[in-house]
């Protein structure tokens, strides 16, 4: 996704649209087009570019292994670069880097709970049952016993 300097007006310029998602290289993940609104400006010798960022991933859920769609949203992309006598600016290493930084390291497919994920779920362990009334008892008759004698 590379600008031409001399495309940037003094008072910035405002950049929506798409991007195919081919550029973030996602292993094993399959993901929509990344759209993007993007204010970029020239600030001295660098260019800087804020927005927000959106595409819709496949991902797989690392309890269940099952298949589950995750809109990822990077809602306050920043990026500054020097440029250095060059004429363009490439924003795709920024724009890709803040898109895997946002990836889930260990995706779960009931992250926003409209599914019930039937993997094993570690963080979530099953209570201790409760011991039943009945063995209560048993050990309070016990302790009858023991007194009696
Ligand atoms: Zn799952």
């Amino acid at each position: 996704m590379k600008i031409h300097l001399r495309q940037i007006p003094l008072d910035g310029l405002h950049l929506e649209g798409e991007e195919d998602s081919k550029m973030l290289d996602l292993q094993g993940a399959s993901a929509g087009p990344i759209r993007y609104a993007l204010d970029v400006g020239v600030s001295g010798s660098s260019v800087f570019a804020t927005g927000r960022l959106e595409v819709d991933l496949e991902l797989e859920c690392v309890a269940c292994l099952e298949k589950f769609p995750y809109p990822l949203r990077v809602e306050s992309f920043a990026m500054q670069e020097e440029v250095g006598g060059s004429e363009t600016v490439d924003l795709t290493p920024c724009l890709r880097e803040d898109i895997l930084l946002a990836l889930p390291a260990h995706p779960h497919c009931d992250w926003n709970g409209d599914k019930k994920c039937s993997g094993v779920q570690r963080e979530n362990p099953e209570p201790a049952p409760l011991p039943q009334m009945s063995m209560i008892w048993e050990e309070l008759d016990k302790l009858n016993v023991k007194k009696k004698n």
